[in-house]
């Protein structure tokens, strides 16, 4: 082989499929079924997010660096979109953009932060109004908005199973029920797992925060920090549900929390929703990916959201992993004795889009060329503590975010 990807979810199956138009074979291994972690359960919304969010990032970075971080999430939202139409990937996927949304007045200066960062980059959006949130049919909790028209919402688990099926057909060959135990690093680095090895002349991790009996190598422990974040679904909403609901254009919502939540209305018409409370393991200790607590943590906050839904059940919760650098920023590049061995990974929970654009520039590095992920692989990425300081970074963290989120939802009542 001349590439092995460990790991098949949009990091790992987008490397192969720009690998493959590269004119390299390509293997990918994979620890369970494609799609097992955090691409086959996600929440669905194609967001130009990067990082926490833009004026942050702004506050971190200043302009110029921030202009091609913008840049590059532009592109991957549009290679998502390629990659949908190229290989006619049926994922439910609708264009109707994002609405990021406030739920009490007191996050209205949130939102007007968000639409002046949007334009001091020439991006596109609006500003809603409560006016205008209630003209569009938006959901009544969510009072005043700004609309990122690009992107949108889809179904996260048949957006890997189309990617899968699109990397088999051109080429790539998957191994799936595989865990790999160990890579081995040199001048042909090795994927080892129980049943056999893959060997190759340049190997990808594309694990993400699943990495489960896997040592990565140096220096990836210390650019990532794995966190557990919880969704829940609703039974279908029947034609009454919808009318009182309204929500017409089908915009996925997030909320202008520190800590945010997210709302969609799926193809069927189920509500999907959540997140807002994140979870950790000292030590990356493996936690259950659902938690009682939260689940009816969250089950409280659906009600208050969606008043209008009181007799609509809900179905199903479930939990995965998402993967946190210090800055917040995806961490791109390589490693390994021979530079052979690149990685893609932490994308703060907003991988969608900068997984899927992994695939681009893992080929990029590959191939040498500078393109626009150098926007992230010529920074110095920053290493986390060890524990128990690492421990104690998520919690100063979480319970800042956590304490201005309980401030404005106290208030919501
Ligand atoms: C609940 C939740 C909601 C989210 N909502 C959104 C959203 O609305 N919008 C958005 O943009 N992003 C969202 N995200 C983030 C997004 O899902 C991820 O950033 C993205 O899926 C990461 O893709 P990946 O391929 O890098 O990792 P993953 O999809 O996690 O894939 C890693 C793969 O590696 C495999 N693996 C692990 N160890 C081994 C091994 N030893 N050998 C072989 N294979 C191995 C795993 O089985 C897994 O399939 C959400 C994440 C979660 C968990």
């Amino acid at each position: 082989m001349d590439a092995v990807v460990v790991g098949g979810g949009y990091t790992g199956l987008s490397t192969a499929l720009a690998l493959r138009a590269e004119g390299l074979s390509v293997a990918v291994v994979e620890a369970r079924t494609c799609g097992f972690g955090a691409s086959g359960r996600n929440a669905g919304h194609l967001t130009p997010t990067i990082g926490k969010d833009l004026p942050t990032l702004m506050r971190l970075f200043g302009h110029d660096r921030v202009a091609s971080l913008v840049g590059l999430v532009e592109l991957a939202i549009d290679e998502v979109e390629r990659l949908i139409r190229v290989h006619a990937i049926e994922c439910e996927y609708e264009a109707v953009g994002n609405v990021i949304a406030a739920v009490h007045p007191r996050q209205f200066a949130n939102i007007d932060r968000a639409a002046a960062a949007a334009r001091a980059f020439g991006l596109p959006g609006e500003l809603l109004e409560p006016d205008a949130m209630r003209a569009r049919g938006l959901p009544g909790s969510f009072l005043r908005g700004y609309h990122e028209p690009h992107g949108g919402i889809l179904h996260p688990g048949l957006y890997v199973a189309g990617l899968r099926r699109a990397a088999l057909a051109c080429g790539a060959t998957i191994f799936e029920e595989s865990p790999v135990l160990r890579v081995e690093d040199g001048q042909r680095p090795c994927a080892h797992t129980q049943e056999g090895s893959v060997r190759g002349r340049v190997l990808v991790i594309a694990t993400n925060a699943y990495a489960r009996g896997l040592p990565l190598p140096a220096p990836l422990p210390a650019y990532m920090m794995p966190a557990y974040v919880q969704l829940l679904q609703t039974a279908p909403l029947n034609p009454a549900q919808l009318a009182a609901v309204g929500w017409q254009g089908h915009e996925g919502l997030y909320t202008a929390h520190e800590a945010l939540e997210s709302w969609r209305l799926t193809r069927d018409n189920r509500i999907v929703g959540g997140a807002k409370h994140v979870r950790y393991g000292y030590a990356g200790r493996v936690l259950p990916d659902a938690d009682a607590d939260v689940a009816l943590r969250l089950d409280a906050v659906y009600r208050r959201r969606f008043p209008e839904l009181a007799d609509v059940e809900i179905t199903q919760t479930w939990g995965g992993r998402i993967g946190f650098a210090l800055d917040f920023l995806p961490v791109v590049g390589r490693t390994g004795k021979a530079n052979n061995i690149y990685y893609s990974m932490s994308y703060a929970g907003h991988g969608i889009a900068m997984a899927t654009y992994s695939g681009r520039m893992v080929a990029d590095l590959v191939a040498g060329r500078s393109g626009p992920g150098a926007a992230l692989w010529a920074r110095r990425s920053l290493r986390l503590p060890p524990e128990p300081f690492r421990w104690l970074v998520f919690h100063a963290l979480n319970g800042f975010f956590e304490g201005v989120d309980r401030r404005v939802d106290r208030l919501v009542g």
